[in-house]
């Protein structure tokens, strides 16, 4: 049997807003926008009153779109490009583009730690730019954008036949499904639906 524990930390929260002690500072480096979708920055607002002590990283338009809509926040922002590598709590981050319409500027992210190489695709159809998906290769893992199973016709996401498919061209060691819908059955009939011959986790990003 396997037990996966979701929101772990008690009624205050953990961190604790506001609190400065080692635990609660270690766990608040950063935040990374990879694109101005509601469903992506709307829960910064609960960091309101940390606002001055977080850093937060995108592309210029991303940025000024979050923080328009958070227009009574203020936190350290960092206007990034993509391609260019910044550091953030001992991780080099790169974001470059990916392909999300209607919106114009999307991004993935890859980490990097090491000799490990993390790769986010962030919310994005399989059209992504030939210099990203040469940054994307070869990653230890991969976490992909796959939000119906295969079968619908998307303009804005990847469907779990494509990311997978992505990972097996990029040849990711290990892919991750991200952004699930409801479309899927559940968790045990998709997959045995859909053998996808990777040490498959889907996990909520
Ligand atoms: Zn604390
Ligand atoms: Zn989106
Ligand atoms: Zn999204």
């Amino acid at each position: 049997m396997k037990v996966t524990l979701l929101g772990t930390g008690d009624a205050i929260g953990t961190p604790k807003i506001g609190c400065r002690c080692p635990a609660c500072a270690d766990a608040l480096d950063g935040v990374i926008w990879t694109h101005a979708h509601y469903d992506h920055y709307a829960g910064f607002g609960d960091f309101h009153r940390v606002q001055n002590r977080v850093p937060v990283y995108g592309l210029q338009e991303t940025m000024d779109y979050i923080l328009n809509y958070l227009y009574f926040m203020r936190p350290k922002r960092n206007v990034v490009e993509t391609g260019v590598p910044f550091d953030l709590a001992g991780m080099e981050f790169t974001l470059f583009e990916v392909n999300h319409p209607p919106i114009c500027e999307a991004a993935g992210v890859l980490v990097r730690v090491g000799s490990k190489k993390l790769v986010v695709t962030g919310d994005t159809n399989l059209s992504i730019p030939e210099a990203s998906l040469e940054m994307m290769r070869g990653a230890d893992l991969l976490v992909a954008d796959a939000i119906t199973p295969p079968g619908y016709n998307l303009n804005k996401h990847m469907d779990s036949e494509e990311a997978v498919g992505l990972g097996r061209r990029l040849s990711a060691k290990e892919v991750v499904l991200t952004h699930i819908s409801h479309l899927f059955p559940p968790h045990d009939v998709a997959i045995k639906r859909w053998p996808l011959g990777f040490d498959m986790m889907t996990m909520e990003l």
